[in-house]
C-alpha cells in the first residue's frame, strides 16, 4: 500500500516508546490519522504529549499480544522492550511480545490492503563474525543466553513475517534498526548513550563495560524515522533492510565525546555483560539504493540535542523529588 500524500489510518504499536512516539509525531505531521497502541510497560505518556494535541491521534492502552481490532491501512509494529536492561527484566514478556505481536499484526493485515513495517533489530546478527553487517548475513546468536529473549524473539518474528509474505501475500516489510539515540530516550534504560549523558550531567563516573574497545554505530532518531517512513514506499522490498548510521565508534570514543561536550571525564570500568557484541556497524547499501536513505546527523551534533533534552528532564526530576 505505502504512505503517499493521501491521508491514511495508521496503527503504531509501541506508540509511547522512544521510537514509536517520534514516529507518531512524524505521521501526524504528514497528515495521517494515527492510532497509537501501548501497554506502557516501558513507554510513557509523556512521550506522547505532542501527539495528544492532535485531533487525528487516538491512543489505546493495550498489549500487542492480544488481538488487534483496528482496520488500519498501515501498521508500524514497534511494540517490544528494546534496551538490554529492559528486555532482560522479564525475558518471557519480551519474547512473547515479539513473537505474538508479529502474529497479531499479521492477523490484522492478512487478506486486506495493509502494509506492515516491522521493527526488527541489529541484534538478530548477534555477536557478528561479518563486519559491517549486510542483510545477507545470517548472524551469530547464542540461543540460550541473556540476550536470547530479544535476539531470538526478533528473529522468530522475522520468520513469521516472511512466511506470511510467501504464504498469504501479506505486505510485510522488515526494518533492522541499529543503535539509535535522541531526545525522549528513557533516562534509566541502561543504554550506553543514555547512561553516559545522564552520568556526566549528574557528575557521576561514566560506566565503561569491559575495555571499551567494543564498537557501536549510533543513528540519530530523526534520521531513523526518515528511514522507517521510507519503508512504506512502493519499492520492491522482498527482504529486510538495515537502517542506521554507519559511523562507528568504540565505547571509549563515545565516552570521550561526552566528556568533551560536558566537561566531565571521570570513568569507572565494569564487567562486560554476557554475549555483548564486540562490533556493530550497519551495511546500508540496500537502504541507500532502494530507499534513498542517507543519515545526516553527526554524533556530536545529535548528542548536543540529547544533552539538552536530558538536562531538562533531569532538572524536572530533581525539582519533583521530595
Ligand atoms: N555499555 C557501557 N556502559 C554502559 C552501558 C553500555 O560500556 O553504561 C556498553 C555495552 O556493554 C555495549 C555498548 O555499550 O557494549 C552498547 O550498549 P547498549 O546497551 O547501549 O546497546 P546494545 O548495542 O548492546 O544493545
Amino acid at each position: 500500500m505505502g504512505l503517499g500524500a493521501a491521508r491514511q489510518t495508521v496503527l503504531v504499536t509501541g506508540a509511547a516508546g522512544f521510537l514509536g512516539s517520534h514516529l507518531c509525531d512524524r505521521l501526524l505531521g504528514d497528515g495521517h490519522e494515527v492510532i497509537g497502541l501501548d501497554n506502557l510497560v516501558t513507554g510513557t505518556l509523556d512521550n506522547l504529549a505532542d501527539a495528544m494535541k492532535s485531533p487525528r491521534f487516538h491512543f489505546e492502552i493495550g498489549d500487542v499480544r492480544d488481538s488487534i481490532a483496528v482496520f488500519a491501512q498501515q501498521i508500524f509494529n514497534f511494540a517490544c522492550p528494546a534496551s538490554p536492561v529492559h528486555y532482560q527484566a522479564d525475558p518471557h514478556f519480551t519474547l512473547t511480545t515479539s513473537v505474538m505481536g508479529a502474529q497479531r499484526v499479521i492477523d490484522a493485515a492478512r487478506g486486506r490492503k495493509c502494509t506492515i513495517v516491522h521493527a526488527s533489530t541489529s541484534e538478530i546478527y548477534g555477536d557478528p563474525l561479518v563486519h559491517p553487517q549486510p542483510e545477507s548475513y545470517w548472524g551469530h546468536v547464542n540461543p540460550i543466553g541473556d540476550r536470547a529473549c530479544y535476539d531470538e524473539g526478533k528473529r522468530c518474528a522475522e520468520t513469521l513475517l516472511f512466511d506470511a509474505r510467501r504464504r498469504w501475500g501479506v505486505d510485510a516489510r522488515v526494518v533492522r534498526i541499529f543503535n539509535t539515540y535522541g531526545p525522549r530516550m528513557a533516562i534509566d534504560d541502561g543504554r550506553v548513550v543514555s547512561n553516559f549523558v545522564a552520568q556526566a550531567l549528574e557528575k557521576k563516573p561514566l560506566t565503561i563495560y569491559g575495555t571499551g574497545d567494543q564498537t557501536r554505530s549510533f543513528c540519530y532518531v530523526s534520521d531513523l524515522v526518515d528511514g522507517i517512513v521510507s519503508m512504506t514506499r512502493p519499492a520492491v522490498l522482498d527482504g529486510p533492510v538495515n537502517i542506521g548510521n554507519p559511523d562507528e565508534f568504540t565505547i571509549r570514543q563515545l565516552g570521550e565525546m561526552v566528556t568533551e561536550l560536558l566537561g566531565w571525564g571521570e570513568v569507572v570500568y565494569k564487567p562486560l555483560p554476557n554475549d555483548d557484541p564486540k562490533q556493530r556497524q550497519p551495511d546500508i547499501t540496500r537502504a541507500k539504493s532502494v530507499l534513498g536513505f542517507e543519515p545526516k546527523v553527526k554524533l556530536r551534533q545529535g548528542l548536543k540535542s540529547l544533552i539538552e533534552d536530558f538536562r531538562g528532564r533531569l532538572d524536572q526530576r530533581a525539582n519533583r523529588a521530595p
